[in-house]
């Protein structure tokens, strides 16, 4: 019996030996979970590029506010925050503006507004990006209408999958009730041939919601809102990278 007996000695060592065990298993448990969410994160957005269009600018406010809010500000803060979300999540963001400017270069209005449009297509179109997405904000003659609301092209499967998880995920976090909505004529989601989609973020007209898109706690929100769902997307979709032939078939 007397070799089964433990020296004090060897207790003290038992306890070391027990207190080492347990320091590495707490260790391995938190570089587990820190491990596998950087597994998650990669896999989500790793090369994933994703054009992304603030609407409006520069000559062209787009929507105004009762209380003078003008849509290109608005497009332009949401974007910039979603930016910085896609690069912190290890994807590429390539901006369409990051300035308070359009793309046309001609005096007249219309001939301008015509080429800062081709000149946003042509961007969607030569990025060879996984994701168009194009940021605008809403506006109605009822100012009761609000809420954020995403369009894609009708005829683009992938881009209605991108479109309903963006919606899903702006809904929880504004508690919105509107519906993704499919549409034939939106022109840049057409011809831009890839997973697009134009979140509409609010509407200016409603009073309440345009005190509410000025605010830069609600725009990180809808920025975080966008980029979830978009990462939503992005773990689900196989195959997003647009076919080149397709691509350059594009007219
Ligand atoms: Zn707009």
């Amino acid at each position: 019996m007397k070799a089964y007996r433990w020296k004090p000695r060897k207790r003290r060592n038992l306890l070391y030996l027990g207190l080492l065990v347990t320091a590495l298993f707490v260790i391995g448990v938190f570089w587990r979970a820190e491990h596998q969410d950087a597994e998650i994160w990669n896999w989500t957005l790793g090369d994933k590029v994703v054009v992304i269009d603030a609407g409006h600018g520069g000559v062209d406010p787009g929507a105004v506010g009762k209380n003078q809010t003008l849509e290109k500000d608005i497009t332009l803060a949401v974007a910039k925050r979603l930016q910085l979300l896609i690069e912190q999540g290890g994807g590429k963001a390539v901006m369409v503006r990051t300035e308070d400017n359009d793309l046309g270069t001609s005096q007249g209005l219309l001939k301008r507004k015509r080429e800062d449009l081709a000149q946003r297509l042509q961007l969607a179109m030569d990025s060879q990006a996984d994701v168009y997405l194009s940021i605008h904000a809403n506006s109605f003659p009822n100012e009761k209408l609000s809420g954020a609301q995403v369009f894609y092209f009708a005829d683009h499967p992938e881009s209605k999958n991108l479109a309903v998880a963006v919606q899903q995920s702006l809904n929880s976090a504004i508690n919105g009730k509107r519906v993704a909505k499919g549409n034939k004529d939106l022109f840049i989601l057409k011809k831009a041939n890839r997973t697009a989609i134009t979140v509409e973020v609010g509407f200016v007209s409603n009073p309440t919601e345009e005190q509410m898109l000025k605010d830069p706690g609600y725009q990180q929100k809808l920025a975080l809102a966008i980029y979830e769902g978009l990462g939503n997307y992005l773990s689900k979709a196989q195959s997003i990278k647009p076919d080149a032939n397709n691509a350059n078939s594009a007219k």
